[in-house]
C-alpha cells in the first residue's frame, strides 16, 4: 500500500482575510488538516473534509467557511479563542 506525502500549507490560503490568515498559520499544520479533515455535514451527517473554505475573524474565533467534499452542502467550522 502507498501513502500520499501529507500537504503541508506553507503560504496563507487565498480566501482568508489577514486576520484569518495570521490566526490560521499560527496553529500546527498537522492541527490545520485534523480541523480541516473533520467538519460536520448536516447532509452527510458525518464528518467530512471542508473544500473551496474561506476565513474570517468573529469575535475572538477564527470562522472556516466552505463546502463539504462529499456532496457540496455548505459547512462551516469555528475555532473559538485564538490568541
Ligand atoms: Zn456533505
Amino acid at each position: 500500500m502507498t501513502s500520499k506525502p501529507p500537504q503541508i500549507m506553507t503560504s496563507k490560503p487565498p480566501q482568508f482575510t489577514p486576520k484569518a490568515a495570521t490566526a490560521w498559520l499560527a496553529i500546527h499544520v498537522e492541527m490545520q488538516q485534523k480541523i480541516l479533515d473533520n467538519v460536520y455535514c448536516p447532509n452527510c451527517r458525518s464528518a467530512v473534509s471542508i473544500v473551496n473554505f474561506s476565513g474570517s475573524v468573529k469575535s475572538r474565533g477564527l470562522l472556516l467557511d466552505g463546502s463539504c467534499s462529499a456532496c457540496g452542502h455548505k459547512v462551516a467550522r469555528y475555532l473559538e479563542d485564538l490568541s
